[in-house]
């Protein structure tokens, strides 16, 4: 069952300004504010629910944006964000990245259909930290207390995500010079992508007894429509 306090918060987080300028393809995944306003109408139409759980799985771990353990998420098969409180992004700016960082891999399962193989965790979390980025430099520049807190980490998702937001609209002319979709050269993303794999463990480890190697987990999308539900 759909919570309309949290509807009512995504769905006017996704329809703020800022979030029109977004504009970006970052290995072959497509995040546009255009984008981002058929998410909210799937929001309010009720094809994505949000919902507030007391408690998240820990075997899903991986999938929150970074420092939010136990804030969001976004859940392909049931097509649901979930958030941690009813009042989650109601006001903190840092919260309200979160719920745009959730959306983003809402989007990617609206624009996926059936049978198409996933998309690259690594891939996946990079696109939705730098949504992140572009939120509180296009919607929320003042808020430098939930800055501090998206890119405290040296070297962290959130400080290469903001660096390289700053260069995009250094490019761009903060997006209104050239409104084309920005795309992303793999040497641009390249210092994201290696803290990302960090933050989510999507790393290659030699140990004395084997290999671990979580860098090409995918994160399955297959659209939520509902043609193919398991
Ligand atoms: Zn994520």
């Amino acid at each position: 069952m759909t919570n309309s306090k949290l509807v009512q918060t995504a769905t006017s987080i996704l329809r703020k300004p800022g979030i029109s300028k977004i504009a970006y393809e970052l290995n072959g995944l497509l995040v546009t504010g255009t984008r981002y306003s058929m998410v909210a109408a799937a929001i309010l139409d009720g094809r994505i629910s949000c919902e507030a759980v007391s408690s998240f799985s820990t075997s899903k771990a991986d999938s929150l944006a970074p420092l939010t353990k136990i804030g969001a998420k976004y859940d392909p098969d049931t097509n649901t964000m979930f958030f941690s409180s009813e009042s989650y992004g109601s006001s903190n700016a840092y919260e309200q990245s979160v719920v745009l960082h959730e959306a983003t891999h809402a989007m990617f399962d609206l624009y996926a259909s059936c049978g198409d193989p996933g998309v690259l965790a690594i891939n996946d979390e990079s696109a939705a930290v730098l949504a992140q980025a572009h939120f509180f430099r296009l919607c929320a520049p003042n808020e430098s207390m939930s800055i501090h807190r998206f890119s405290m980490q040296i070297d962290g998702p959130g400080e290469t995500s903001l660096a390289l937001v700053d260069k995009m609209m250094a490019d761009t002319g903060d997006f209104v010079r050239n409104t084309d979709v920005y795309r992303l050269k793999p040497t641009q993303t390249e210092k994201l992508r290696t803290a990302v794999a960090q933050e989510w463990n999507l790393v290659r480890i030699v140990e004395s007894d084997g290999v671990r190697d979580r860098s090409g987990i995918l994160d399955v999308y297959d659209g939520v429509s509902g043609c193919c539900r398991r």
